[in-house]
């Protein structure tokens, strides 16, 4: 199953749960517009280089449209469609005034130069720049970007339409960017842990926690919730796990990536496993915070974690959902475990508009208000209902884009 199809699937379930017609399924899922665009470059060896850059604006009923831009070998339209409905589920289920959107090239930085990064770039914005805008679509880092990538971009963007803060987010404190957006997903996603254990009446101490990527999201999290006394027994990047019954080192983890450039090869404070075992670990607590599609119909029996944390997007295949939802394992589903990225995101875009910045401590207070919200009623409509999270999620975004839709009239 392709990537757009396992989101819509997911869109299929909660849309039963409400009635919704054919009609309005067909509206609310189909993207308004997708554009793929040609990226060409002189590579530092002088040799020239083509890559091709996509940009998915999936829906604008309830403002602008806003979604990341991602770096890694895998993107293709495919993927990023459904990475920009997920962005328009995500943003209403957290109820900011957002559509959504996604990008990315098929590319993996880690090949590239400083320099070729900058100038693949500012080659793509080149190509989409009349398309995005502040009141129109502001992209945001995903895996493979980062506050330099946001500046960039800004700077280019500013080239043709004017000096544009608010045109991306994500960008560096220095430079327009917003305290505390860098750490918001895995802050995010620590918040909600925190709201769920609770919930379950589980305590943080008892729950052993495995975390599959250890970039932004991962170590972001995983520093969040050793803060909160969970041990952390695995984490792993693309260079495979790290694995300590007794408790990883967090603050050593953390350092040795920073010292690594993020990477955590090489590491020797735990067990060396693979990616695979990690994802079946006898664990109380799973967080993907890597790829997309890794919790499939063929591991999913394997996986004994009995609360599994989205902070990926779509890191479980509907198939595995299913077997979840039988098990009685517990899934809170990316649209709002990984929200509080996006959710600090419009923090900075409102601010870039006022011109005025808020200190790190209100970033905080106001991102946890936010999710705190977002995640009562998700759990409270998932009660009510006797849905999975997941659905009730879906109930809660589809209800919202949908009542936009109407009201903003159709024809
Ligand atoms: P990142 O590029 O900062 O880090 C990605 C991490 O995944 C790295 O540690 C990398 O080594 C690891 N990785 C790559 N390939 C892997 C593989 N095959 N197996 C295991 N690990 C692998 O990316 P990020 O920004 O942390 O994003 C991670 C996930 O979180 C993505 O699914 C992204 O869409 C989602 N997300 C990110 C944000 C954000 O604000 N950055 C917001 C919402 C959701």
């Amino acid at each position: 199953m392709r990537a757009f199809d396992a989101t819509r699937l997911y869109f299929e379930r909660a849309a039963d749960h409400i009635d919704l017609t054919e009609n309005m399924r067909r509206l609310l899922i189909t993207p308004r517009r997708e554009v793929q665009v040609e990226i060409a470059v002189e590579l530092d060896s002088g040799e020239l280089a083509t890559y091709i850059g996509y940009r998915v604006q999936h829906d604008n009923s309830r403002g602008p449209m806003k979604g990341g831009l991602r770096y890694h070998p895998q993107v293709d339209l495919d993927e990023v469609r459904s990475l920009a409905a997920l962005m328009t589920w995500k943003n209403a289920v957290v109820n900011l005034p957002y559509g959504g959107a996604k990008g990315g090239i098929g590319i993996d930085p880690a090949k590239f130069s400083h320099r070729e990064l900058e100038r693949i770039t500012r080659k793509f914005i080149d190509g989409i720049h009349d398309m995005i805008g502040p009141d129109i679509d502001i992209p945001a880092p995903d895996m493979g970007t980062n506050a330099e990538v946001m500046g960039w971009i800004m700077n280019q963007y500013s080239k043709y339409h004017g000096f544009s803060p608010a045109c991306v987010t994500g960008k560096p404190v220095e430079l327009y960017g917003l305290p505390g957006r860098e750490e918001a997903t895995g802050r995010g996603v620590g918040i909600f842990v925190l709201k769920l254990l609770s919930r379950l009446g589980r305590k943080p101490q008892q729950t052993r926690v495995a975390i599959q990527g250890f970039g932004n999201v991962g170590s972001h999290t995983a520093k969040f919730l050793h803060e909160a006394e969970c041990p952390i027994v695995a984490v792993s990047d693309v260079t495979g796990g790290y694995y300590n019954p007794a408790g990883l080192p967090v603050m050593e983890v953390l350092r040795f990536a920073l010292d690594h450039h993020g990477s955590l090869g090489g590491y020797k404070g735990g067990d060396k496993i693979t990616n695979q075992q990690l994802l079946e670990l006898d664990v109380d607590l799973l967080v993907p915070a890597a790829l997309g599609g890794v919790i499939t119909r063929d591991n999913a029996a394997s996986i004994k974690a009995p609360v599994i944390v989205e902070a990926a997007n779509a890191p479980t295949h509907p198939d595995a959902d299913e077997v979840f939802a039988k098990s009685g394992q517990i899934i809170l589903p990316d649209i709002l475990a990984n929200s509080g990225g996006v959710t600090a995101s419009y923090f900075e875009w409102v601010q870039n508009r006022q011109h005025y910045q808020w200190g790190i401590n209100r970033v905080r207070q106001e991102l946890d208000a936010v999710l705190s919200e977002a995640f009562q009623r998700v759990w409270e409509l998932s009660e009510q209902r006797h849905v999975t999270l997941r659905t009730a999620a879906y109930i809660i975004a589809i209800g919202r884009v949908g009542r936009a839709t109407v009201l903003g009239g159709i024809s």
